[in-house]
């Protein structure tokens, strides 16, 4: 097991206080004890971080800092937090799913995020890509269409530490013009056809990584806005739940 980087780094993700505040999430350190029969969340992360991540791959070091820090098992439901670091996508409410690591990975480190990066992600769900993105970015905009997950996700976040996370209710096919231009778009559902709002809201330079087709045929697609105009390359095949997008909605926080 490798796990250079991060291993020493104080884990911001862990605050000592998000058991107090978020009681269903209970400290790492207990589940290793009790209610987990696998080893101690830190060393799961590392684990998964080496064989799903490094060896596939993977090698942006911020990234692997970055899914070494965030806490995963705090994002998913109780009843699968012992699998909250195996090589799948896991069942959160609302019928929806938190993505397997290796997905977010390679979502993540297409955009090169860097530290003074504002990014927009679409699709909230859990709150666990947001972390991610928290951890790589300045400042993170999500947008979620049900105000359940939005609401669970805000309070896991901040029961985290995490003050550079904003999550909005409603159509993220519509982006938040309101906090445009963004350097970096992460879309977490799959559609159709990119939307026009959210090409219209990258800055020049901005990347966008979305996954497109239908519900049995999708493909990650990375948009670079270049000159005033998206250029496109398509990525690794994937399957994502549907973009669902609301003519009616309007974005709150
Ligand atoms: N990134 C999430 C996984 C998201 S699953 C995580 O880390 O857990 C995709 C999410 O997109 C679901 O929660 C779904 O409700 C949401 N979604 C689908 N269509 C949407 C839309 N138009 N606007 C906002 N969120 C949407």
């Amino acid at each position: 097991m490798l796990c250079k980087g991060a291993a020493s780094a104080a884990p911001r993700a862990e605050a000592p206080n998000a058991e107090a505040r978020n009681p269903e999430a209970g400290s790492p350190k207990a589940e290793a004890g009790s209610r987990f029969s696998m080893p101690d969340p830190a060393t799961a992360r590392c684990q998964m971080v080496d064989s799903q991540l490094r060896a596939r791959g993977i090698s942006d070091p911020r990234v692997l800092d970055a899914m070494l820090r965030v806490p995963r098992h705090e994002f998913v439901p109780a009843p699968y937090r012992a699998e909250a670091y195996d090589d799948h996508p896991l069942p959160i409410a609302d019928n929806q799913t938190i993505s397997q690591p290796y997905v977010v990975a390679l979502m993540l480190e297409s955009l090169q995020l860097t530290p003074q990066d504002t990014v927009l992600e679409v699709g909230t769900g859990s709150g666990y890509v947001a972390a991610l993105l928290a951890e790589l970015a300045a400042q993170v905009f999500s947008i979620e269409r049900h105000p359940a997950l939005a609401d669970n996700a805000r309070r896991t976040l901040a029961a985290l530490g995490y003050t550079n996370v904003r999550i909005f209710t409603g159509d993220g096919t519509l982006g938040l013009p309101a906090n445009a231009p963004f350097d970096a778009i992460l879309v977490s559902a799959a559609t159709l056809h990119v939307p026009p709002a959210l090409l219209s809201q990258l800055r020049e330079g901005g990347r966008m990584i979305i996954p497109v087709g239908s519900s049995d045929s999708q493909q990650l697609q990375f948009i670079r806005i270049c000159h005033g105009h998206p250029v496109v390359s398509l990525r690794e095949p994937v399957r994502f739940v549907p973009l669902i997008a609301n003519p009616e909605s309007s974005n709150n926080d």
